[in-house]
């Protein structure tokens, strides 16, 4: 038990003690930015998309707040859903982990562990394993809800309009509102003060050569493009 105690506990620790920080609202906007058809969303339901989603991924938490990691295990254990520590995925070796719905497994992959704890003991000392674990777990246990309780979240809105053919429409869903969801459900669950979305947005900056000075600028530059086009009337 003392290496647990003596390691930094994810919860506990200030994402803005150390690096540039940005809300929930904008990340969940670069996310569903990257979204195949986002540009089809009308700007004017941006908002109400992004927030809705986050408050679908909120909800699903609550239960979950005051459970602490044995337990949760547990639960999923319960539902017969078995988790694999495999040491990373055979053809894309950036995929964190997954959600398997026939083989009832949510699959987490050792490589991307080792470098959220590479990236994060450089700064704040070594975080447990075990929280690493637990923050991939909560993120596919909600598509594992998704598919087994709550319903698919880009299911919950309008799809979008992609093509007009004579009368009729082709749509489409969104289903980066998911991965909104999911991220919302796994901050609310484990009590974090910062988005786990940001560690996928630090990994794409950093990956591009960014300092955190330009971290912070292009986290201010997303915020004005942010209100410049929810202002677009
Ligand atoms: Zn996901």
């Amino acid at each position: 038990m003392s290496t647990l105690q003596t390691k930094k506990n994810i919860q506990s620790f200030d994402w803005e003690k150390y690096w540039p920080n940005l809300s929930p609202l904008y990340l969940s906007y670069l996310e569903l930015e990257r979204d195949p058809y986002y540009t089809f969303l009308p700007t004017d339901e941006l908002e109400e998309y992004l927030q809705k989603a986050m408050h679908i991924g909120a909800q699903a938490a609550k239960s979950y707040i005051q459970m602490d990691n044995l337990s949760f295990f547990n639960h999923v254990l319960k539902e017969n859903i078995r988790i694999h520590l495999l040491e990373q995925h055979p053809q894309q070796s950036n995929i964190r982990a997954q959600y398997n719905r026939k083989k009832q497994t949510i699959v987490i992959y050792k490589n991307s562990i080792k470098e959220i704890q590479r990236f994060l003991s450089n700064e704040i000392g070594e975080i447990a394993h075990i929280d690493l674990i637990i923050l991939h777990a909560y993120h596919e246990w909600f598509h594992h809800l998704e598919e087994t309780s709550i319903g698919r979240t880009d299911l919950k809105f309008r799809s979008v309009v992609i093509k007009k053919r004579g009368p009729f429409l082709v749509k489409r869903p969104l289903s980066r509102l998911r991965e909104i969801a999911a991220h919302s459900f796994t901050q609310t669950a484990l009590g974090l003060r910062w988005s786990p979305l940001l560690l996928d947005q630090f990994r794409y900056l950093l990956s591009k050569g960014y300092t955190n000075a330009k971290i912070r600028e292009s986290f201010q530059d997303t915020q004005r493009t942010y209100y410049a086009i929810i202002n677009k009337k």
